[in-house]
């Protein structure tokens, strides 16, 4: 290509300039002077790990969710990992969740040696499709694990209903809405157990961190033991106690959020709702733009639901394009938008098709979907500018493309 022939559209892939000169992540973590202050008082108190900080996040955690009770752990998946324990999920039983998710939803059955059931999600959202649930039902099911996808609720009504009937368990994966409502209610005090992550591109992080949300203190009890080797009581107690005898009485991990991050989530929770607000503002400008191009469907909102934009998914109509989606992906890289996938169906992983015999085809709707998904950038902390650059780069590609 002669240097005449490049213009402004020329896209980066082709030679041309990017529409911006740094690499745009699709997420990221925003950490301020007070949060710095929060980790560093903490460094310099007596407890670095379990002490006066985890108490502390928790109770504000599960009032802001509506919850009773919250137990953190040292991550999202030792979160569901524990939430599976205490369902109850053992071998022989059966749990029913989306292939539209982390890994981690399904692989949290498996460490419980129970053995995961996909079922196809619906079309709009991605989220289960509960019209399906009741066929997936056996005598072996125990638990139902929906996933908010993107961060807009699933259809937690309905879910709750056929769980009911039939006396299951539902531990919603909440990884992606923190802050999210269904009905006016908060995500976290709908299900049996409610589970977050402070990944640092989630809403609000820890470094590493999760944590279940409850109103069953039995359940709170058991996910407190699971997390601490399957004993009783923690060393605080013992100590105020003075007492030195303490029980293991289940087979529990080392899966403890330490006071250094709990105070880092506490110094962020404070900072939710305005990332919340962002996300959404950043949201309602991605749509407004893309609503007037034809071959990008932006995600849908249902009525009733204020989603958490823990990601902000678009669908390409390839049929008004003359590429596929992995060679716009790949364009829009070069333009520095880091855009990503969500995800690969769960049943298409290598460990998946080996282990239970997927082949593909299996669940239509969520594997038309994802030929089509493209993540851009959200998180709280882009700059208008930012966003501006990822809707440019969509226009500049998309048209490029188009028939
Ligand atoms: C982030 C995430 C997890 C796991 O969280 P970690 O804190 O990274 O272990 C689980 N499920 C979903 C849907 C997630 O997005």
């Amino acid at each position: 290509m002669s240097a005449t022939s490049v213009t402004p559209q020329t896209l980066a892939i082709d030679g041309g300039s990017p529409v911006r000169d740094t690499f745009l992540p699709y997420g990221r973590q925003s950490i301020d002077e007070s949060d710095i202050t929060a980790v560093t008082d903490a460094l310099r108190s007596d407890w670095l790990t379990t002490g006066p900080k985890v108490g502390e996040f928790e109770e504000a955690f599960a009032a802001r969710v509506g919850a009773k009770f919250a137990v953190s752990f040292s991550s999202g998946t030792s979160a569901l990992h524990a939430a599976a324990f205490a369902a109850g999920l053992k071998s022989g039983d059966e749990a029913i969740t989306t292939p539209m998710t982390f890994a981690a939803t399904a692989n949290c059955i498996l460490y419980q040696a129970a053995t995961p059931v996909f079922t196809d999600v619906q079309a709009d959202t991605l989220n289960l499709d509960p019209g399906h649930l009741e066929s997936k039902i056996t005598p072996n099911t125990r638990a139902i694990l929906p996933v908010d996808y993107a961060g807009h609720p699933a259809e937690l009504e309905q879910i709750l209903a056929i769980a009911d009937r039939h006396g299951l368990i539902v531990i919603e994966d909440a990884c992606h809405a923190l802050g999210a409502e269904h009905r006016d209610r908060p995500v976290g005090s709908l299900a049996d157990m409610t589970v977050f992550s402070f990944h640092p591109v989630k809403h609000i992080t820890t470094g590493e961190g999760g944590l279940v949300a409850t109103n069953s203190a039995k359940f709170a009890e058991i996910l407190r033991r699971f997390r601490n080797h399957g004993i009783c009581s923690d060393a605080r107690q013992r100590q105020a106690n003075d007492h030195w005898h303490y029980e293991m009485v289940l087979l529990g991990y080392n899966y403890r959020l330490p006071d250094l991050a709990c105070a880092l989530g506490l110094s962020q929770l404070q900072k939710l709702d305005r990332n919340l607000q962002r996300r959404r503002d950043i949201a309602a400008r991605y749509t407004a733009a893309f609503r007037a191009m034809d071959a990008v469907i932006p995600p849908t909102v249902r009525p009733g639901v204020n989603p958490a934009w823990h990601l902000y998914p678009i669908r390409l109509d390839l049929s008004r394009l003359r590429a596929e989606r992995a060679q716009i992906f790949r364009a829009l890289r070069r333009e520095n938008i880091g855009v990503n996938v969500h995800y690969i169906p769960v049943h298409l992983h290598p460990y998946y098709r080996e282990r239970f015999g997927y082949t593909g085809g299996e669940f239509p709707v969520a594997e038309d979907a994802y030929q089509r998904l493209i993540s851009l950038p959200m998180f709280h902390g882009m700059s208008d500018q930012d966003v501006e650059d990822v809707i440019h780069a969509v226009e500049k590609v998309v048209n490029h493309y188009r028939k």
